[in-house]
């Protein structure tokens, strides 16, 4: 039988804004009918689409924001 000692690290976990990371993306949901935008990288494209969907269809008022951003684990001190 091996025995085996091990130490933990702490890590921190939170959006990672470091240069070269994933960009953020937005996209918008109609809650009403489910139909959604692409995902893209500026926010005003996906209210541009919540916009242009609400006045082709008067009748759909809810919306969900989806927001999509990639978080990074920071290792911390040995425990
Ligand atoms: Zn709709």
């Amino acid at each position: 039988m091996t025995r085996a000692a091990y130490r933990f690290r702490a890590f921190t976990i939170g959006p990672d804004l470091e240069p070269g990371s994933e960009p953020w993306s937005f996209a918008m949901q109609c809650t009403d009918c489910n139909e959604a935008s692409e995902p893209g990288e500026e926010i005003q494209d996906a209210q541009d689409w919540a916009e242009q969907h609400l006045k082709a269809n008067p009748a759909h008022r809810h919306y969900r924001e989806h927001v999509t951003r990639p978080y990074r684990a920071v290792p911390g001190a040995w425990q």
